[in-house]
């Protein structure tokens, strides 16, 4: 199994694990270097902020409170980060952050189902076009063939 795909299949591992988000489980493996420099985040609320039902189950609460799997991810590596694997294809926000963190040269993500390009398309496409401006690599693995688990993925 290729590094890639490890690191891929580490990210959702790690959104089921440790998420809180009843309906959105996202996580993003930072990966300095060398494989050994890792970092990882996924979509919750700042530490401090309490996981309280109320917050988790009322979408719009929880939108204006959780910070996205690769803020986590970036915020957690002591490192400069080249790779960021992400269960998810990142939304503009991530994509100007993981720009504004200067070190990252590859984003790689499992290639998103069909619900989730049809309700993100504009956001996937903004970030595509930021990547691609200013040299970022962007891949997208097709997991959602070979491994059977990943089909169970939730769509935000
Ligand atoms: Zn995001």
């Amino acid at each position: 199994m290729s590094k890639d795909l490890k690191f891929l299949q580490s990210a959702f591992a790690l959104a089921q694990i440790w998420s809180k988000d009843p309906s959105s489980k996202v996580a993003a493996v930072a990966v300095g270097d060398t494989p050994n420099l890792v970092a990882w985040g996924y979509n919750g609320f700042p530490p401090g902020i309490a996981d309280t039902e109320n917050r988790l189950f009322n979408r719009e609460v929880k939108y204006s409170l959780v910070l996205h799997a690769e803020e986590n991810a970036l915020a957690n590596a002591t490192f400069p980060v080249r790779t960021l694997y992400v269960t998810h294809p990142p939304c503009q926000g991530c994509a100007l952050r993981i720009l504004g963190y200067r070190s990252v040269l590859r984003v790689v993500c499992a290639k998103p189902s069909p619900e989730f390009q049809d309700r993100w398309q504009a956001s996937i496409k903004q970030t595509l076009a930021l990547f691609e401006e200013a040299g970022v690599e962007y891949e997208e693995i097709d997991l959602w063939n070979s491994l059977p688990w990943t089909q169970q993925s939730p769509v935000p």
